[in-house]
């Protein structure tokens, strides 16, 4: 299984992290959040390149200071089939940056889709709307990660062929977990987020992408093995799009 949104760069020790990780059976999608930070998260790969994927970014809450390395983007995107962290964030301290997010936003989109389509790992807080307009008509995967719209964005999402990444704080509020049971078994994969996020004060490993496994078995119906190899085969899948 995959960590489909992790900030490897962003551990203290990105190099035993990703070796530790795959050694527990674990890989990663490492987004980035400015392209500046491609080629150093991308060394990471390093004799781990079955299991671990660099993934272009330019981070919504970055868009404003760092909309000049959109060139640098542009002229990486043709190297990588992985796109993320992009996207839009209408949040207290970002939602005055918004036009500038949706230039961003909009560039990325319109050469991933003149480009043949990526697999997307998108940020969509308090803009779940915006987002999903954006999206209409791009070809490539988009992945919601840590969704929060209401359960109508939901539908509207799926429609539009998003896949959702779920994390464990996620599965485990009420709201996340309401709306996971509605995500299509074939568009559900694992994250982390870290190690932005934590659980009890306890920064999330990668590796801990399989304790959203645990808060979907009496969600789903499924026993453990099942719901690990569906998360598993949904990886392949999606990968096969766009490699
Ligand atoms: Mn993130």
């Amino acid at each position: 299984m995959v960590d489909m949104h992790c900030h490897l760069d962003l551990y203290e020790d990105p190099f035993a992290i990703a070796k530790e990780t795959v050694a527990r059976g674990v890989g990663i999608l490492s987004v980035t959040t400015t392209p500046k930070a491609w080629a150093g998260t991308k060394k990471l790969e390093q004799g781990l390149e079955n299991s671990i994927y660099t993934a272009l970014g330019l981070h919504p809450q970055l868009a404003a200071q760092r909309f000049d390395e959109l060139g640098l983007f542009d002229a990486i995107l043709p190297t990588t089939p992985f796109v993320g962290e992009i996207g839009l964030d209408g949040g207290k301290g970002f939602k005055n940056s918004m036009d500038i997010q949706l230039k961003v936003f909009r560039h990325i989109l319109s050469n991933v889709h003149s480009s043949g389509g990526r697999v997307m790992s998108i940020h969509s807080r308090y803009a779940t709307e915006q987002v999903l307009d954006e999206l209409k008509g791009i070809d490539g995967a988009p992945i919601l990660h840590w969704f929060t719209g209401s359960k109508r964005q939901l539908r509207r999402a799926i429609d539009l062929g998003c896949w959702f990444s779920v994390g464990p704080n996620m599965i485990s509020s009420k709201g996340g977990a309401e709306l996971v049971r509605y995500i299509p078994l074939n568009r559900i994969l694992l994250e982390t987020d870290g190690p932005f996020c934590k659980i009890d004060g306890e920064i999330l490993m990668p590796w801990d992408c399989k304790k959203t496994i645990d808060g979907m078995i009496d969600l789903l119906g499924k026993s453990k093995p099942d719901i690990s190899q569906l998360v598993s085969d949904n990886f392949t899948h999606l990968k096969k799009l766009v490699v």
